[in-house]
């Protein structure tokens, strides 16, 4: 397992390595869910490539880009265990030089829901992922369910930009009461922690009522957020049922929807989502 900083000492790794590169993206504090990424992307490839990096550009004034959890040893010391090639740790200067001024705008799927809560997230996202891709050149890359509607950007502009890389979407790993496993949860205190669950509690419901035939948008949400508001610590800040292609908000579930929502428990900002067959 190799580590290295510079995009020119990438470079010359990626040269050396024969046959399909999978790549995996992450912003490090790596957990279980990242894992499961990995050894999807180690069992379907020659070679594995992961990058550490907080992205600064994905990140609105006021989020929490200072306070996201970093712990590059241990990340480090969790890859050796999973036979990754190399891993790609970059500063900021050298993703982001100075007179840097290109960005990858996708338009429409970015401005609902995550987008539409933090302005300017996803054109630091796409951005970011298309410097990445076109370092690393994989022939897959591997991205979570846990971030639904980044899959839907990501594979616009893979598409868009033809870029020839396969998308492969692994599912969302959860904790024992449901709670999507995440580098933020580490931020929660133990009554938030127990909140937490609330989340995978309003998805389920939606699923269920969504089984038992109900079709009525409103209603479905209107049960999600009588739940929520239950828990005493959460405080919504959007619960979604949306067209999974398109991630336009539905009135009626008559196709394949994506319940979503982020909510607020404490200080900490959680995101959530359940497909609904
Ligand atoms: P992040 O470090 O949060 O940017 O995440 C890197 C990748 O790991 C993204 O594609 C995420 O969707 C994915 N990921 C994060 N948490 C999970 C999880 N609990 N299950 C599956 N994938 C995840």
């Amino acid at each position: 397992m190799q580590v290295v900083k510079t995009i020119p000492e990438l470079r010359a790794l990626r040269q050396k390595l024969s046959g399909t590169v999978g790549f995996v993206p992450t912003m490090g504090y790596l957990h279980e869910g990242h894992l499961a990424l990995v050894k999807r992307a180690r069992t379907e490839n020659s070679a594995v490539i992961v990058s550490i990096y907080v992205n600064p550009a994905q990140f609105g004034a006021g989020e929490d880009f200072g306070a996201y959890p970093r712990d590059l040893n241990r990340d480090l010391e969790l890859l050796e265990g999973e036979g990754v090639d190399v891993i790609f740790v970059p500063s900021d200067g050298e993703m982001y030089p100075p007179g840097f001024s290109s960005w990858v705008h996708v338009e429409k799927v970015t401005e609902r829901l995550e987008g539409a809560s933090r302005p300017g997230h996803f054109r630091g996202v796409a951005t970011v992922v298309a410097k990445l891709f076109n370092m690393v050149a994989p022939a897959k890359a591997y991205f979570g369910q846990k971030d639904a509607q980044q899959v839907v950007v990501i594979k616009r502009m893979v598409a868009d930009l033809n870029m020839g890389i396969e998308m492969v979407l692994v599912p969302t790993l959860r904790e024992s009461d449901g709670l999507a496993i995440g580098s933020r949860n580490i931020c929660l205190g133990p009554e938030e922690r127990r909140a937490a669950a609330i989340l995978f509690k309003a998805l389920t419901l939606a699923r269920r009522l969504g089984q038992e035939g109900e079709k009525d948008v409103d209603r479905i949400r209107r049960r999600m957020i009588s739940l929520i508001e239950q828990e005493p610590l959460a405080r919504i800040d959007y619960v979604s049922l949306a067209d999974a292609e398109t991630l336009a908000e539905l009135d009626l579930i008559d196709r394949p929807a994506l319940a979503s929502l982020a909510v607020w428990i404490g200080k900490t900002r959680l995101i959530d989502n359940m497909p609904l067959e």
